[in-house]
This record gives structure tokens, sequence and C-alpha cells, in this order.
């Protein structure tokens, strides 16, 4: 089911089937505003909001379909409403900065665009910036290094760390640190083993699941056992600092990985350089994408000692092109974690810490639902009401099973939707079964 048009046809009967589901009726009006069929999707927005009021992208979609039947002032309407309603998130944001650029309220579109990008750096668009004039594109993203020792290269761009952490610092992930094992870091290791048996080495693993579940924290701790160096980017940050110039600055990062051999590449939200042009954010380009793929194949001078690993939160998005053989060649789903890989990120997480002893499982089993970032909020919440207790009583007080739980209570958890809208790509998008390990999560 590659083809839009095929996939238009099997919404429409899926809708035809099931009129009272709310997101399928959204994904037919997301399809149709993608075909350009602004009136019909109209209507289909329209009636997933008369089946769920509550459905923000739905709102979000209306808008679009509006505004691409030009009726800019019923999708004003629509947009400032759920500002007022206090839904302005950064999309929202950027959708009224567009808007009221074309009704030209440039000074309060210039607002709406900062307000979007101050919210999520991965909002800038390039673009929109330019025809606001004065505006940055957006700023450079902040970055934590994580590792025992970091630097920032000369221009600031690229910032190659030595990761302190290894895999002993990441809960869970066995079957993805088996597959790393594999396909990385024994290649790496013994070299001259694979080539005698043929196996071919490089190429690269693309992960991909809900928000939060520890990509990067993998990626890290893949450069850490390996004692490799390790470079982490956004696409975001290929697309936005180097304005016009992203292909040249991809070519010169590739360069300086491979210069920093042994080097993990890490391209985090790499969805960004997907080829189909999404409204919400700036899309790479055919000449990037080339850029990229010659540069994943090694064109010049190949990629010894050069080991990249890519994430994303939206594989959908991404072009196939990506994942043909020494490419990303691997596709791996990480999951929220289970029950023991709860346990033992909460143990992770607790290391080190005054603490009493501390009943992990018990955590995991009321934590359902919970990615590892989830669960760092968690220990957060904890430590900051002993760190009051411990201010106030002038000596440390540990951290207990019930400051856990507590913690546990304030926070929401953060995996399910994702899968509601991977729910609709795994059912109506999942060619080859690229899809088929999120399946039993759908259950
Ligand atoms: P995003 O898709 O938003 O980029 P991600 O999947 O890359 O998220 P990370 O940034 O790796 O998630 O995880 C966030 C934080 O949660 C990490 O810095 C780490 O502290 C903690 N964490 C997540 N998973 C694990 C894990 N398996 N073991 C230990 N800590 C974890």
């Amino acid at each position: 089911m590659s083809q839009p048009s095929d996939r238009l046809r099997a919404l429409r009967e899926a809708v035809r089937i099931a009129p009272d589901d709310a997101s399928l009726r959204r994904l037919l009006g997301d399809a149709l505003l993608q075909a350009g069929d602004a009136e019909e999707a109209e209507a289909e927005f329209r009636a997933t909001l008369r089946l769920d009021p509550e459905d923000a992208t739905a709102r979000l979609g209306l808008v679009q379909a509006f505004r691409a039947q030009q009726k800019l002032s019923a999708a004003l309407v629509v947009l400032e409403e759920e500002a007022r309603a206090g839904r302005g998130g950064p999309e929202v944001q950027l959708l009224l900065a567009r808007l009221l650029l074309e009704t030209g309220e440039a000074s309060r579109a210039r607002q709406a665009y900062e307000a979007a990008v101050a919210a999520n750096p991965a909002m800038a668009d390039v673009e929109l910036a330019a025809r606001l004039g004065g505006v940055r594109a957006g700023p450079a993203a902040e970055r934590e290094p994580a590792g025992a020792e970091a630097r920032d290269d000369a221009d600031g761009a690229v910032h190659v760390e030595r990761p302190g952490v290894g895999f002993k610092d990441v809960g869970g992930m066995d079957a993805l640190k088996e597959q790393i094992g594999l396909k990385i870091i024994h290649p790496l290791k013994h070299p001259e083993m694979y080539r005698a048996y043929g196996r071919p080495i490089g190429g690269g693993i693309l992960m991909y699941g809900p928000p939060g579940c520890g990509k990067t924290h993998l990626a890290r701790a893949t450069a850490g056992e390996v004692d490799a160096t390790f470079i982490s980017v956004g696409i975001h940050e290929v697309l936005d600092m180097w304005i016009g110039q992203s292909e040249r600055n991809l070519a010169e990062l590739f360069k300086q990985a491979r210069d920093q051999a042994p080097c993990v590449l890490f391209f985090d939200e790499v969805d960004a350089l997907a080829s189909r042009r999404s409204d919400f954010r700036t899309s790479a380009g055919r000449p990037l994408i080339n850029q990229f793929l010659s540069e994943l194949d090694g064109i010049d001078g190949g990629n010894d000692g050069l080991l990249v690993l890519a994430a994303t939160n939206a594989p959908w998005h991404l072009d196939p092109a990506f994942r043909r053989p020494g490419r990303f060649d691997r596709v791996l789903f990480v999951p929220p974690p289970d029950v023991p890989a709860r346990a033992a990120i909460l143990e992770i997480l607790c290391r080190g810490k005054p603490a009493d002893r501390l009943d992990f499982d018990k955590v995991a089993r009321k934590t359902d639902g919970f990615s590892g970032a989830d669960l760092k909020a968690v220990v957060d919440l904890a430590i900051e009401r002993k760190l009051t207790d411990a201010i106030r009583t002038g000596r440390p007080v540990p951290i207990s099973t019930d400051d856990l739980l507590k913690g546990a209570k304030d926070v929401r958890p953060s995996t399910r939707e994702w899968f509601a809208t991977a729910r609709n790509y795994v059912m109506y998008a999942n060619e080859g079964g690229l899809y088929d390990d999120v399946k039993p999560w759908l259950a």
C-alpha cells in the first residue's frame, strides 16, 4: 500500500465500515488534505469533531482545511479559540504565526512564531522565519553533555563526547542490546572474523518508539561500551543551523565523525529528513536526503569505525530509501519498559542516592505505561521532597519506597499517546511487516 491513492482508498473503505471511529475519520481527513482535497477534508474533520469534540489534532486539521480553501477568518477563529482555551501548544502557535502573516498581521505573527520556537526549538522553520523578517530561525537546541568528558568543537556546532556510561547503566532493553552487540559491537571488535566469513560490516540501526524510552540513552551507552566517541545531532540542527548549506555541513559532520573513529554518530529526529512536506516542520528536500544516503554508503573513503545510529518517534515519515541494505537495514522498535525493565531503570536512577532498602518491583508494578523519562521524573520528585526535608532537619533523609510511589502518582505516563498514533500506521501502512513488533502492544 505504498501509493497515496491506495492509502486513501483503504481509509475511505475503513470509514465506510466504521463511520463512528473518530480517529479513522481524522486520518482520512489528513490523507485528503495531503491529496489536495480540502473541501472533503473539512467534512471529515467536522465529522471527527462531532464524534470526539476533544480531538485537538482534528481541530488543527480543520484549520488547515480552512486555510487551504482560503477561508482564513474561519481558520483564525478556531485557532485563536485554541490559544485562548490554553491549548495553544507550539504547533498551534506556529500555525497561528502562518495565518496571521497571511492575513497581514506581521507583528502578531512574529510573536506567535517566537512563542512556538521558545516552547519547542524543533518548531523552527527557516522559510517562515525569513518571511517574518528579523527573527532567528530558532535557538540552537540545548544539549547536556552526559559523558565523563565532553567538549565543544571550535564552531560550537558539533559536540564530541566520550561517554562515561555503558550497558550497565541501561535498564532492560535486552533484545536491543543484543542486536546492537551483533550488528555494531562485535564487528568493531573482530573485523577480521566478520570479513573471513564474508559478513558485511557497517550499516546502521534505526530505533523507533514512544518518546523518552531510552533511544538516546542506549546510543550513548553503546559508544561508552566500546570506548568510542559519541556525536549526537538533531536533524533539525542540521537543517536550522546551517541555512542554505545543509548538504555541505552534513558532509563535514560525517568527516568529523570519521576523524574521531571509532565513533558512534547518533541522529535524533531523523524523520525530519522525510521527503514529504509536512505543514508543521521544515522538510529537508531531496538534495539533503541524497547527501545523507551517500554519506551512509561511505562514498568517499568508507565508513570504517563509524557506527551510525538514528532514532525517530515517527518512522512512517521516513523515506524508504533509508532502509536499504548497508543503510539503516535494522529497524528496531524500542518499547516502553515492562515491569522488570522499570524495576531495573528505577534501580539505576536511585544508584548512589541516600535510600532505604527500596522495593523497586512494587514501584515498577504501579507504573504501567511509564517511559524511562517518566521514571526519571518520579525519582526526581522523590528526591526533591527529601531534599526539602533534609534542608529543614540539616541531615540527609533516605528516599523510601513510599516516596517513589507518591512521586508516581504525580507523573502521568506518557507512552500511551504514541500508541494511539502508531495504531493507524501499524494497521494501514505496515508494509513488509515493518511494525509487527508494535502489534502486541496495541492489544
Ligand atoms: P526522545 O524520543 O524524546 O528523544 P528517547 O527515547 O531518546 O526520547 P532518552 O532521552 O534516551 O529517550 O531517555 C530520557 C531519559 O530517561 C534518559 O536520559 C535516562 O535518564 C532515562 N532513561 C530512559 N530509558 C532508560 C533506561 N532503559 N535505563 C536507564 N535510564 C533510562
